[in-house]
């Protein structure tokens, strides 16, 4: 068919299962097991219907205040996206425009590579040490650009700001975006960077912080000079992205700072926890600063772990690919959920040992 040779051809991203069965453990996609802040329903309660009928404030400029007085920045730093993958997105088309290679690590979110390729950037990708972490001198060639997340994904593994400012400092000719979707799960964030680097971006989320991964909420900070260029892209895209409910929504959820605290605190309890539990059963992790942790089994295959535990509803993540297929990416749930998983975990292990 003549037409096909103009088709853009992409492999798509494949986004972590939503199962439809009912009863299921869901620690497969890294969402909050805690309803977002109270003040979000409230929200929803009182919005008047009527203002349906009109287009939504393109500039979010609600949202975007409200993220600006709670990070200290000026509302001209601020970029808000329909999640942070569409601000990601527009990132890669708004600064990833030259010839030379864009680089990220080889075990990352696996979202980057299919940006690049879709807008046709070239792109390296550089393996993480052998303990999965960042070296900074691997970025110190050549490039179009760099992108990483920080705590990595799916690692949980969290650099200092050190090695960020290395990176960010040796490469003054390119943007420099740290996508820290994980960060308020015990990570600092390199926000007390911008003010020394124009070439920095920072890009956060609602989906996990702040229990709204159904709403989609991501935004970016940096430079007045950087946030003007993605504004002229996003809107030589589509001027409307934020619904009129949505930015409602995320400036309700950022009024309330302690439940943020609270939830997000919990978390790193429960994941201390796991952390201890899991080690009991075989399993060994690298240092995780997330609300997941990226483990493998002494023996156990990976791979059969996650068959075993779909067959008892529940879900991790697992990708059969080369230098992660032996490991399970395990959501932070609640206490109960995560003790139910350690109790078909050890199940699935004595099973399998019987077996051997
Ligand atoms: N960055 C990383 C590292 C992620 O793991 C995710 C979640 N899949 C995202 C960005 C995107 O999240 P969202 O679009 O829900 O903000």
């Amino acid at each position: 068919m003549s037409w096909e040779a103009n088709v853009r051809r992409v492999v798509p991203y494949t986004p972590g299962e939503q199962p439809k069965l009912q009863d299921v453990i869901k620690l497969n996609t890294n969402e909050n097991p805690y309803p977002p802040a109270p003040g979000v329903e409230r929200i929803l309660r009182e919005f008047d219907i009527a203002r349906m009928r009109k287009y939504p404030d393109p500039n979010a400029q609600h949202l975007v205040d409200a993220i600006a007085a709670s990070y200290g920045v000026k509302p001209s730093q601020v970029f808000v996206g329909v999640g942070s993958d569409d601000v990601l997105s527009m990132a890669f088309l708004t600064f990833f425009a030259g010839d030379k290679p864009v680089l990220f690590p080889d075990v990352t979110y696996s979202f980057y590579d299919v940006w690049a390729d879709v807008y046709r950037i070239p792109y390296a990708q550089l393996p993480l040490t052998e303990d999965l972490r960042i070296d900074p001198d691997d970025y110190k060639r050549e490039n179009g650009g760099i992108i990483f997340p920080n705590p990595n994904a799916p690692t949980g593994v969290l650099e200092s700001l050190d090695t960020i400012g290395e990176i960010v400092r040796a490469n003054p000719d390119s943007v420099v975006i740290v996508d820290e979707a994980y960060i308020d799960f015990g990570g600092v964030s390199a926000l007390s960077l911008l003010d020394e680097y124009e070439n920095l971006l920072i890009v956060q989320t609602f989906s996990k912080s702040r229990s709204m991964a159904g709403v989609r909420i991501g935004f970016a900070i940096g430079s007045e000079k950087l946030i003007g260029f993605m504004n002229d892209v996003k809107f030589s895209v589509n001027s409307y992205t934020m619904n009129q409910l949505t930015i409602e929504c995320g400036a309700a959820a950022l009024a309330d700072p302690a439940y943020f605290r609270e939830t997000t605190q919990r978390i790193c309890e429960t994941r201390e926890w796991a952390k201890q539990q899991l080690t009991a059963l075989g399993f060994t992790f690298p240092d995780s600063r997330s609300n997941f942790i990226f483990a493998r089994h002494s023996t156990a295959d990976a791979g059969a772990l996650f068959a075993a535990l779909k067959a008892r509803h529940i879900f991790v993540r697992y990708w059969n690919k080369p230098r992660i297929d032996q490991y399970l990416r395990i959501t932070i749930g609640t206490p109960d959920e995560m003790e139910a998983l350690f109790k078909a975990l050890a199940e699935i292990l004595q099973e399998m040992g019987d077996r051997q």
